[in-house]
């Protein structure tokens, strides 16, 4: 660690250079050293930028909500988002159905403004449709007003520890390579990417940390948003209608039905329409199986894929006429949408038996109460069975421990949202969005609390953290 002088030093540049830390150079650069199969990149220096207390990478429900929570418990937040919006799977991922998120705190306030904004279809406070770029424009009002520092088109590429602790994060954006060190991060990339880059162990799908096969996991799905004739005429074909959550099972029946009438037999077994506003509606009909989140060759192909199928399902049910005259695609999703990522080792994880014992914690800081929804991993699967339950006989609401958000292999390291510590069939029950909220919520005031404080987020009591949310009337 640097000594007193020098950090009194640096203090003085970051202040006068706001936030910029500008070093003399530190290494030489090297030329670069060409092998046949390997590029060795010569060394070079970087703007070093220490103006955080916290920061989050990956900005989906789980990162944002980190975020502002944090910086509403009083620290200094730097968020980091690849796409060119918020929101993650809810946004560039053309989501627009929302599970589990009938709680107190942040989910409850995103509820409202979704409604002050007339941004929200059905009455249900759990499970609701919102529109996908009202939501992008929420979220990045809530960070500026939170005095959340957020980027865009930044992706976090390499972490450092000093000992066990995480203190340096790399990204690369337009402004280039820069190296980011705070006291607390927070992994919310839905993909376990910072905890993996920091050298924490993880599970992906059903597959241990080594495994290379093809992904046994959940498969992958292309969102779009589609333009119909006439909504109203369209009741039969669109899931949870006017609010009817008990009408999805026959509406996606009938939705395939017509599909294969049009000479098509979608990779999804329950392809679905979501109603989003007036002649709108969110079509989800495509599944691509076994592509591993971390594979960019597989992940381009299956989005080109899926790009394709649902193109053609469209063009093909607009040829059939009747109700479908006109049906186009208005915008597919930028990001296919992962289901299965890292997990990320936490000290908790939660397993199966968690859902079948209705587990409760001291330190619970969700209740989950969606059930297991494990999307067939094959085609062969998706036809025999498109969602199972993982063997789960009887499901009961449990908790998500704090501590199945705090990294076990790397301290300073928390998580939220997709890849917190869980085996495959618990993920498949709290991975929805609800809970990446509340879980982010959590995270956000404990790093905070924990930077602050000078501590280290194990060395924070839930307790504590639950009643700072009380204070900021957060978790009423
Ligand atoms: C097809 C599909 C259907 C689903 N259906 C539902 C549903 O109906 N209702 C529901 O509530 N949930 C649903 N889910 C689950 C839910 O969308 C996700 O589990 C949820 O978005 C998790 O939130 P998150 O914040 O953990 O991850 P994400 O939403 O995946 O967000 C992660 C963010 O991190 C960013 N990121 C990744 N790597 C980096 C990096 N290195 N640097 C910087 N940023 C990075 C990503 O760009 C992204 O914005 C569905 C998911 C999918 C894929």
């Amino acid at each position: 660690m640097p000594s007193p002088s020098e950090l009194n030093r640096r203090h003085f540049l970051q202040t006068a250079l706001g936030g910029v830390i500008a070093s003399p150079a530190l290494v030489k650069a090297s030329e670069p050293q060409v092998g046949d199969s390997q590029f060795a990149e010569p060394q070079r220096n970087l703007p070093m930028i220490h103006d955080a207390d916290v920061i989050v990478c990956g900005a989906g429900p789980a990162g944002v909500a980190a975020a502002i929570t944090a910086a509403r418990t009083g620290a200094k937040v730097r968020l980091f988002e690849v796409h060119g919006c918020l929101g993650g799977v809810w946004t560039a991922g053309l989501l627009t159905w929302i599970f589990d998120f009938n709680k107190p705190g942040l989910t409850r306030e995103i509820m409202e403004k979704l409604d002050e904004r007339g941004a929200r279809r059905g009455s249900d406070t759990g499970r609701f449709v919102y529109e996908p770029d009202e939501m992008k424009l929420l979220l990045e009002d809530l960070c500026v007003e939170a005095g959340v520092k957020f980027r865009l088109q930044t992706r976090a590429v390499a972490a450092y520890k000093e000992g066990k602790r995480l203190t340096t994060v790399i990204t690369e954006s337009p402004s280039g390579r820069e190296a980011w060190r705070a006291p607390v991060f927070i992994d919310t990339t839905g993909d376990g990417v910072l905890g993996a880059l920091a050298g924490c162990s993880w599970e992906l799908g059903q597959m241990g940390q080594n495994e290379s096969s093809q992904c046994l996991c959940q498969p992958l799905t292309m969102n779009a948003l589609a333009a119909v004739k006439d909504v109203t005429q369209m009741q039969k074909y669109i899931s949870f209608y006017e609010g009817d959550l008990k009408w999805h099972v026959e509406a996606t029946k009938n939705f395939k039905a017509d599909i294969q009438k049009a000479g098509i037999d979608p990779s999804y077994g329950m392809p679905t329409l979501f109603h989003v506003r007036d002649n709108v509606v969110l079509i989800m009909a495509n599944h691509e199986y076994g592509i591993r989140p971390d594979d960019a060759d597989a992940l381009t192909a299956a989005t080109v894929r899926a790009r394709k199928e649902i193109f053609a399902i469209t063009r093909a049910l607009r040829k059939l006429g009747g109700v479908w005259e006109g049906f186009q695609i208005i915008a597919s999703a930028e990001q296919i949408g992962v289901r299965d990522g890292k997990r990320i080792h936490g000290r908790y994880t939660v397993v199966k038996e968690d859902l079948e014992n209705g587990t409760r914690h001291a330190d619970g800081v969700a209740r989950v109460t969606f059930g297991v929804d494990i999307h067939a991993k094959s085609k062969d699967d998706n036809d025999k069975l498109t969602i199972e339950r993982g063997g789960i006989k009887k499901f009961s609401p449990y908790d998500i421990p704090l501590r199945a958000l705090i990294a076990k292999d790397v301290d300073g390291l928390m998580m939220a949202g997709r890849c917190i510590s869980g085996d495959f069939v618990a993920h498949a029950s709290y991975r929805v969005t609800g809970n990446a909220v509340a879980m982010g919520e959590a995270a956000g005031v404990t790093a905070a609390i924990a930077a602050v404080s000078k501590r280290l987020p194990h060395e924070v009591d839930w307790s504590e953290s639950a009643e700072k949310l009380k204070t900021m009337g957060q978790r009423v």
